[in-house]
């Protein structure tokens, strides 16, 4: 068997394309254009580039888009006072402080300062809570993104096996959550996980958010599987870098039923759900509908 591509690249364009029809709707019925906020304190060169990534799809859509950079050695009392600015603002629907902060800098303490309504992350507790218990939520961008690939290819996943490899906050819980949510039955591993091939051969639907290169190999997928490859790793071969998942493609490839190469699966759908919560966001923020097919 050869997998079917999932090509992630494609469906978060779709995405976006739905995302600009309703910013325009909005704007034009109701005069409303949402817009993000996006801080980004300090220079990592990888948050730098995913801050204009943002910023530049964020105005591609039509909405309206805030870049707040700061210095590095900036105190976190300056930084609460910038969310507290925002927070009060009408025209910031959405509000992203960029991970990793400085070392200086409680990172709970800020995202929790964030008016839980412009969490377009999702990480407030608030929203952490909400998803738990089932309530409308902002959910985190790249679970979401996840939910809608695989909605998009099986529709109904109820009753589905599913295991999620990995249990941070921002991926393997809430990826966990939705999955619950759409009634599958969801195992969740981790490092201390117990014979992994076993418990990732039971699946149905494999999701990995592990961090480790090509961890996951053909011979733990059940034959027909899909594979949700979440991993961003950069390895070097040949003197050359190069971007792997979590899964080893090759192998899982010629097993599963469905796989998310990388680059090009999951990666486009994280920033193409952040615009997606922004103008869901916008909406909830006015009582007006939320938009078909972008929430979770
Ligand atoms: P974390 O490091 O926060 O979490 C990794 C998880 O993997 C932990 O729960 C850890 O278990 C588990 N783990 C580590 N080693 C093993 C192992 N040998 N066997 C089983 N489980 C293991 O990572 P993130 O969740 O933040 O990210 C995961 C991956 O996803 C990374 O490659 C990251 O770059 C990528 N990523 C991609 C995004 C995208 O847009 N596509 C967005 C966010 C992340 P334990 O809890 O026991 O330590």
């Amino acid at each position: 068997m050869t997998a079917r591509v999932i090509d992630g690249k494609a469906f978060a364009a779709t995405i976006r394309g739905k995302v600009a029809g309703h910013v325009a709707r909005l704007k034009a019925d109701h005069g409303i254009t949402p817009g993000l906020a996006v801080v980004l304190v300090g220079e990592d060169p990888a948050s730098q580039v995913y801050v204009r990534n943002k910023g530049k799809q964020t105005a591609e859509a039509g909405m309206a888009s805030f870049e707040h950079r700061l210095d590095a050695g900036t105190s976190e009392a300056d930084l609460l006072a910038l969310v507290a600015r925002l927070n009060a603002d009408p025209t910031v629907h959405g509000i992203l402080v960029q991970l990793p902060l400085p070392g200086h800098m409680n990172a709970e303490l800020v995202i929790n300062a964030i008016d839980p309504a412009k969490d377009v992350d999702g990480f407030h507790i608030s929203n952490v809570g909400l998803l738990g218990t089932g309530q409308k939520a902002m959910v985190p961008c790249t679970p979401l993104g996840c939910l809608m690939l695989l909605r998009d290819l099986h529709g109904d996943l109820s009753g589905m096996e599913a295991v999620v490899i990995g249990r941070s906050n921002i991926v393997g819980k809430p990826m966990a959550q939705l999955l619950l949510g759409d009634s599958c039955t969801v195992t969740i591993a981790h490092s201390r996980t117990r014979d992994l091939p076993a418990v990732v051969r039971r699946a149905d639907i494999v999701v990995a958010a592990v961090g480790r290169p090509e961890m996951v190999t053909g011979d733990w997928i059940r034959p027909g599987a899909t594979v949700i490859d979440v991993g961003i790793n950069r390895i070097e071969t040949d003197g050359k870098t190069r971007l792997v998942g979590d899964v080893d493609y090759a192998s899982a490839a010629k097993v599963a039923g469905a796989i998310t190469p990388v680059p090009g699966g999951v990666g486009p759908m994280t920033i193409a759900c952040l615009l997606a919560n922004t103008v869901t966001a916008a909406c909830r923020a006015n009582r007006l509908p939320e938009p078909e097919g972008l929430t979770a």
